[in-house]
């Protein structure tokens, strides 16, 4: 049976608790913010399901041919403007919907929370689009799935890597029905302290909506935009929002996210979608700054979807390394290390002696420091052996 010894070694894809017929592994939420399984021994009758699914314990291999990649953003531009990139995931979603299909995606419930659902019009798909910098709730979805599938229904999952890895395992099976489609994922943080951000944000009044792709500034210079009744409670690019630096600091990361089971196209997905950050280097006079979605076609049936909708989009095939050479698309390949302070962070909000919001600030502003205190030392160095000297020494 599951056992986690070491937080790196889980996701939370939920594979393990949804696949075991004694229905006995629980998922439980640990003082970060997290979600592990825990198994009722009791009940248990050591099938080993639980261990087939895992992600962790069984990787499918990186795929030996490179991804035919494109360019592209939809021709529909407020639909653009609503979506994280160049707006493929709902391109590629309402195709789904037309063939009588139903979508899965990351969506905020009442409380701001982000959950998993699924929707089964046009409509729904509202709630799934742009980017949520925060580890979604999977509930029963892949049970969900399933039951759609062998109803002979048409079924789209959009989710992190390894939450597209944890079903493809939790399935056994190949379903012609099936399109996976997971995203370039730089790491999820912790739904507590978005929850305690936002709440500190709030005060005694409510949210009306947050959009972690607020492209008032632009496309690249994106950031997070929080408003409430009467004001706007949080507005500024991912340089300057505190939650946006925490995200991509990785102060606030899920650990199993430094070691990540999926990356290098190890999902399983049909597709793999992405913001298409090269472009700008390397097709300047087609950047507007409104967005482009960058497609990794991973299968056949991932190809044919992208196929049937490509018309409805400006769609660019683009040469593999154009992807390869973009530093923003790293996560493709590495996995994010924690942040220095990290583990002081937690420590502290487990405390609870401090407010989060402050924390983030104290321990963000820590890292800058630091690094600012480690950039000079190595000017200094660098002004006294010269750089001739530094670059032998290193061996170039
Ligand atoms: C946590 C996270 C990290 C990411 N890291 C990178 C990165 O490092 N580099 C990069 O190029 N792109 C990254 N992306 C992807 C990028 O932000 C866009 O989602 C992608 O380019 C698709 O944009 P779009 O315009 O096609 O569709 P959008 O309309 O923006 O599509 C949103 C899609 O993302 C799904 N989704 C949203 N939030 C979550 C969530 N929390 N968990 C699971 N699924 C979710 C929705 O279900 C939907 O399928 C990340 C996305 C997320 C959610
Ligand atoms: S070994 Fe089987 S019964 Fe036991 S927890 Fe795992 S899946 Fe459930
Ligand atoms: S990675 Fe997924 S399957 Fe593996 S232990 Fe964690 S929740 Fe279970
Ligand atoms: S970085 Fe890897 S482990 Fe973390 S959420 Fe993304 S796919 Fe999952």
């Amino acid at each position: 049976m599951i056992e986690i010894k070491d937080k790196r070694n889980c996701c939370g894809c939920t594979a393990c608790s949804q696949v075991c017929p004694k229905r006995c592994i629980s998922m439980q939420e640990d003082a970060e913010g997290f979600k592990y399984p825990k198994v009722d021994s009791d009940l248990c009758n050591n099938c080993g399901l639980c261990e087939k699914v895992c992600p962790y314990l069984n990787s499918y291999p990186i795929p030996a041919e490179k991804p035919a990649s494109y360019a592209c953003k939809t021709k529909d531009d407020s639909l653009r403007a609503k979506s994280s990139s160049g707006g493929l995931f709902t391109v590629l979603a309402t195709r789904i919907i037309q063939d009588g299909g139903v979508v899965f995606g990351a969506k905020f419930d009442d409380g701001w929370n982000v959950v998993h659902g699924y929707a089964e019009s046009v409509e729904g798909l509202s709630a799934f689009r742009g980017s949520k910098y925060v580890q979604s709730e999977l509930g029963d979805s892949l049970n969900q799935v399933k039951e759609f599938l062998k109803d002979g229904r048409k079924v789209m999952f959009t989710g992190t890597p390894c939450q597209v890895a944890g079903l493809n395992h939790f399935l056994q099976k190949e379903y012609d029905g099936l399109v996976t489609v997971d995203f370039v994922c730089h790491c999820v943080p912790s739904p507590l302290v978005w929850k305690n951000y936002l709440e500190e944000l709030r005060g005694d009044g409510i949210i009306k909506s947050v959009s972690f792709r607020d492209k008032s500034e632009g496309w690249a210079k994106f950031g997070l935009a929080v408003t409430g009744e009467t004001a706007v409670l949080a507005k500024g690019n991912h340089h300057d929002n505190i939650y946006m630096k925490a995200f991509l600091s990785n102060l606030i990361v899920r650990p199993g996210c430094t070691n990540c089971p999926a990356r290098f196209y190890k999902s399983g997905a049909d597709i793999t979608i992405a913001d298409c950050w090269g472009f700008n280097e390397y097709h300047p006079e087609l950047n507007d700054d409104k967005g482009m979605s960058l497609a990794l076609l991973l299968s056949g049936k991932g190809a044919a979807l992208y196929h049937e909708v490509e018309s409805q989009m400006d769609s660019l095939q683009i040469p593999y390394i154009e992807v390869q050479e973009e530093s923003n698309h790293n996560p493709i390949i590495r996995s994010p290390k924690f942040h220095r302070y990290r583990n002081h962070f937690f420590n502290e909000i487990i405390k609870g002696e401090k407010g989060t919001i402050e924390l983030l600030e104290k321990y963000i502003k820590k890292g800058e420091n630091r690094k600012k205190r480690v950039n000079s030392a190595k000017a200094v160095v660098r002004g006294l052996l010269g750089n001739k000297l530094i670059d032998k020494l290193r061996g170039r």
